[in-house]
């Protein structure tokens, strides 16, 4: 158990930066970063991070898959449909992973972390225009509202955290919120700097054009 605990922080610590994949612990002293900033393993304190420009493009890519938390095919998938698009490809690589249904869940707060978001909608709590959507990877669209479904309002859970919501500071400008429906709508697609992930994700499109 303890080794499944320390997957994620060691997923952070092979990227060098916090991913945030393991809700309030990430903003705690005990976040792996902050403790062991350094490639885990025996040797991990003599490695260097850096090296090849197929390494650096592959690191980026891996980076982006972990923040997401999204295997091969589907984040190859998510690529294809960006590059079918008009526009910079990294760009809408990662407007498209942030309308994942799971990022949006996790963005509006409703989980601490994507993965436990991704559970949230897995569980059939969570409704778009009012419809139960069970499926993490579903696109939302401008004016899609997400909200929990109705009759799992009650749920101590989501009663705790009206009240925690209230106090949100840090909601995305693209998603207008309603703490006391518990309900979002998003109102615009966002933009680079909205996302707010340090990554150059055009080096993707490098990676899968060798
Ligand atoms: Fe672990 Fe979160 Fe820190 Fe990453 S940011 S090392 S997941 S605690």
């Amino acid at each position: 158990m303890a080794r499944d605990i320390d997957a994620k922080c060691r997923k952070c610590r092979r990227a060098g930066e916090k991913l945030f994949l393991k809700g309030d612990r990430c903003n705690s002293a005990k976040c792996a970063i902050v403790k062991r900033n350094y490639i885990p393993g025996v040797h991990g304190k003599k490695m260097r991070r850096g090296g090849s420009e197929y390494g650096m493009q592959l690191s980026v890519k891996q980076k982006i898959k972990r923040i997401y938390g999204v295997l091969e095919k589907q984040f190859r998938r998510h690529f294809e449909d960006a590059k079918k698009k008009k526009g910079v490809t990294g760009d809408l690589l990662l407007q498209r992973l942030e309308f994942r249904l799971d990022n949006i869940v996790y963005r509006m707060g409703f989980a601490s972390s994507r993965a436990f978001a991704r559970q949230l909608v897995n569980h059939g709590l969570i409704s778009v225009n009012g419809k139960r959507v069970s499926i993490p990877s579903c696109e939302v669209n401008v004016n899609d509202v997400i909200s929990i479904k109705e009759e799992k309002k009650a749920k101590n859970y989501f009663k705790n955290l009206e009240q925690q919501l209230k106090n949100k500071k840090d909601f995305p400008s693209w998603i207008s919120f309603d703490s006391s429906k518990l309900e979002g709508k998003i109102v615009s697609v966002p933009e680079k700097d909205d996302i707010g992930i340090n990554v150059d994700a055009q080096v993707v499109v490098e990676y899968y054009s060798r």
